[in-house]
């Protein structure tokens, strides 16, 4: 071996790891929420997540793309999409271990349960989860439709991953996407024109025939979608499946596949359909009311799959840096990369404790009417916030890699392209800000929960009950019509105001269940400190060296 060919300072491969137990926050965040969960079988997943064998099938699955196949060798059309085994390999192991089924199971913590879990698989490999977190959130929507849902819901709840292109009836298992976004309009819906016919009279759990098209349907290799159409009294909700009740291919046809910045193991599809056979879910006129069950579901998932991207890329920093030397010792311990690494596990351990509160509150929304009016404001505000703090975390994980960060044999590449996502699908930073505001105006029931929410640590901390104070002056300001929130109308200051709120709630979240150090960190640069910061600005008295050692995976 040429002495040129040694290979010195060059941190092992970050694998092999229990993901669950190295985490700092999570097992406690599961005790907190979820009493009773079986800390072993999380632990069970965690090390399948954090193997060589799962890990190496991530990087397979988004370095071979699926591919769109429209016809045949002999000109008929088929519309299917093929995926590398990893894919498969990979949703197999979320369906078998019910990351798109257990909060339909009777369980009383499911989603916490689910959360837990989708944060694992998530840090590892972010696009098979968009086929999951679909399928998942399309259950309260079916049920809208009893009839539908009968005949959907034992196929959704399977635990069977089957990829067959084959009617929904014939397969021990299926997968369910959505159709709402359309060329002309995604955040505004309402401008959606494609269309719905009645077939014998329509009506609740009717059949319809659609044509129109989607500009974006994601995984469209799932069995069936829930689609916004416009029927005679208004924007409709409806289950399209690919196959027909005859066993006919709907006509459904995927146009191509979008060339996207991340998310790239999975596919996204333009999609036309020309009079494709559909249930109506709900009443006509109601659609986005029926829909919204479903999308309130993929937004808690937009808030894991967040807090898992930043997870991953901090526990890779700060496990290069503890073994990377450079000017005579270990970088974690030079002053200032200790700060970065801090200052980064300050923020994640803050999108971690959204995510679970977040989660939380789906599990007790059920019969509890503060949890419902918590869990209303609470999904828009974990999902603005974790999500638009995302990439700028990667960002600095991936540079405490140095050069080894921006080549694509390490993970970071791939967290940093993924990182923007969150923030678009489901509702942009705008439309997801304007919601919050709206949910005040409409029920103002949801700002008082969330004050009576953080108002279970006052007493705590007097920099966070100062700022709790302020905020409550600013939301009833704001909400009377009185005064704006920063740049001079309710609307124009939403940013600001739903970053406060954020802000505040993380803290006092932290506060219950963090380290001190964390949530005094947390309070000092996020709530009384300017939020926008950038990484690495810890004042002097924070103890960079204990935080910047929590975030190195054991
Ligand atoms: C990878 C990927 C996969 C996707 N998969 C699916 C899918 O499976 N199914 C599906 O239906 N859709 C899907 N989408 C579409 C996604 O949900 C939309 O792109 C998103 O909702 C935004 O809609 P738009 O692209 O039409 O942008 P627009 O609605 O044009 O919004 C553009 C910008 O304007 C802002 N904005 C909008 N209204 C206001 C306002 N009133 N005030 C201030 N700002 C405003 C928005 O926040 C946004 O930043 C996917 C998108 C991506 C990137």
């Amino acid at each position: 071996m040429s002495p040129t060919h040694v290979v010195e300072n060059q941190p092992p491969p970050l694998v092999d790891y229990d993901l669950y137990a190295a985490d700092p926050l999570l097992p406690g965040l599961v005790e907190a929420y979820a009493l009773g969960t079986d800390h072993g079988r999380l632990s069970e997943f965690g090390r399948v997540m954090g193997s060589a064998e799962v890990i190496d099938w991530g990087f397979q699955a988004n370095r071979n793309l699926p591919v769109l196949h429209t016809h045949d060798r002999y000109g008929n059309r088929v519309d299917r999409v093929d995926f590398h085994p990893a894919w498969h390999r990979l949703l197999d192991l979320a369906v078998s271990n019910g990351l798109h089924s257990l909060p339909w199971e009777g369980g009383a913590h499911g989603f916490v349960e689910r959360a837990s879990l989708t944060f694992l698989s998530s840090q590892i490999e972010a696009g098979h989860w968009c086929p999951i977190s679909m399928t998942t959130a399309a259950m309260p929507a079916l049920r809208t439709q009893p009839e539908v849902a009968i005949e959907w819901e034992p196929r959704i709840l399977s635990r069977d991953y089957d990829a067959g292109f084959l009617p929904a009836a014939k397969k021990s298992g299926v997968l369910v996407g959505m159709g709402m976004t359309e060329k002309q309009g995604g955040s505004d819906v309402r401008a959606n024109s494609s269309r719905a016919e009645a077939v014998a009279g329509g009506g609740p759990g009717g059949e319809y025939l659609l044509t129109g098209h989607k500009w974006f349907t994601s995984a469209p290799m799932n069995d069936a979608f829930l689609v916004l159409a416009q029927a005679p009294a208004g924007l409709s909700c409806f289950l399209m499946p690919r196959w027909t009740p005859d066993g006919e291919r709907n006509a459904i046809t995927i146009q191509r596949l979008k060339d996207k910045l991340g998310n790239r193991s999975n596919a996204s599809a333009e999609i036309e359909f020309d009079g494709a056979w559909a249930r109506l879910l709900g009443e006509e006129g109601r659609g986005l009311a029926v829909i919204l069950e479903m999308v309130n579901a993929t937004r808690l998932d937009c808030v894991t799959g967040s807090a898992a991207l930043m997870r991953q890329a901090v526990s890779q920093a700060a496990h290069h840096t503890a073994h990377r030397r450079a000017f005579g010792s270990v970088l974690i311990g030079k002053p200032l990369m200790r700060n970065v690494i801090a200052d980064l596990e300050i923020e994640t351990e803050a999108a971690q404790v959204l995510m679970m509160r977040t989660a939380a509150a789906f599990d007790d929304a059920g019969g509890d009417e503060h949890q419902a009016k918590l869990r209303r404001i609470l999904i828009p505000l974990a999902k603005y916030w974790v999500t638009k703090r995302c990439t700028g975390v990667v960002h600095e994980a991936l540079e405490c890699l140095g050069g080894n960060g921006y080549v694509e044999e390490s993970i970071m590449p791939r967290l940093l392209r993924e990182s923007p996502l969150n923030a678009i699908w489901e509702g942009s930073g705008n439309v997801i800000a304007l919601d919050v505001v709206r949910a005040l105006h409409t029920q103002p029931a949801t700002g008082e929960a969330f004050l009576a929410e953080v108002a279970t640590t006052a007493g705590a901390d007097r920099a966070l009950d100062a700022a709790t104070d302020a905020l409550a002056g600013h939301l009833s300001g704001a909400l009377s019509g009185t005064r704006g929130v920063g740049a001079g109308s309710v609307e124009g200051g939403a940013r600001r105001l739903v970053g406060s709120m954020a802000t505040v709630l993380a803290a006092s979240l932290l506060v219950r269940h963090a380290s001190a150090a964390v949530a005094e960190a947390f309070i000092v640069t996020r709530v009384v400190g300017d939020g926008g910061h950038l990484y690495g600005t810890l004042p002097a008295g924070v103890d960079t060296a204990a935080l910047a050692s929590m975030a190195v995976p054991r």
